[in-house]
């Protein structure tokens, strides 16, 4: 009986978890992992950071790179000054959650107060609708596609994950996985705040080196960067 229990527990767990992210993750179904385009899309997620941000806006600008920033609000409410930055140079601002939450450890309807709060305090700042969400982790729940469409929100995922939150990989493999992942319509993924639980506080240091290297790399031998605002306007949703 106890076991049956048991099974049944994990069984509704799982259908609230981890079976809607690899089902979503497998299809597409939902979200966006491709950007439909012939270059690399960039995204960065976790910041915004006041040591690390103004570097990473500083590179990009030297190779007029045009991101998706993917911020945690509750730290954009701390340095409103880079919302406003990315902004201006041309970048496109999307969802991270309030607080960084694990959205499984959420109900629908506390899924819905974290988005809500956190489109609310960014749209605030930028004057603009927000409507890319990154789900923390990339964990979709059964809650996070209807939850995104209430709030007119598109889900992107990603092609291309690295690593970059360990300073570890950064100085060994990151560079090589950079070149590896390159491909017509990518979405990368690094980070450029290390204060999760689990990451590096200095990584995006190193992330930066690594990154800056592979755009000299990348932009000499033809590589094209997909304009996250171009995007948006023709393959968001
Ligand atoms: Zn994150």
């Amino acid at each position: 009986m106890m076991k049956k229990i048991m099974a049944a527990a994990i069984g509704l767990v799982a259908a609230y978890t981890v079976l809607p992210t690899v089902f979503t993750r497998s299809t597409s179904y939902g979200i966006v992992q491709n950007n439909g385009m012939p270059g690399i899309m960039l995204t960065f997620d976790d910041g915004p950071n006041p040591q690390y941000t103004p570097q990473l806006l500083d590179l990009l600008k030297r190779y007029d790179i045009k991101a998706i920033f993917f911020v945690v609000a509750e730290k954009a409410e701390r340095h409103p000054e880079l919302i406003k930055r990315m902004q201006r140079e041309g970048h496109v601002i999307g969802l991270h959650h309030y607080t960084h939450v694990n959205s499984y450890l959420l109900s629908p309807v506390g899924l819905y107060r974290e988005l809500e709060h956190a489109k609310d305090v960014i749209e605030q700042l930028t004057h603009e609708a927000i409507t890319l969400y990154r789900p923390t982790y990339g964990h979709i729940s059964l809650a996070t596609l209807p939850v995104a469409r209430k709030l007119d929100l598109t889900p992107v995922l990603w092609s291309g994950i690295f690593g970059d939150w360990k300073i570890q990989t950064c100085q060994t493999t990151l560079l090589q996985k950079l070149h590896a992942k390159r491909q017509d319509g990518a979405i990368y993924v690094l980070h450029d705040c290390g204060q999760n639980r689990g990451a590096d506080d200095a990584a995006p240091a190193y992330m930066l080196h690594q990154l800056s290297q592979f755009l000299h790399q990348a932009t000499l031998s033809g590589q094209q960067f997909t304009d996250s605002k171009v995007w948006l306007a023709t393959h968001g949703h």
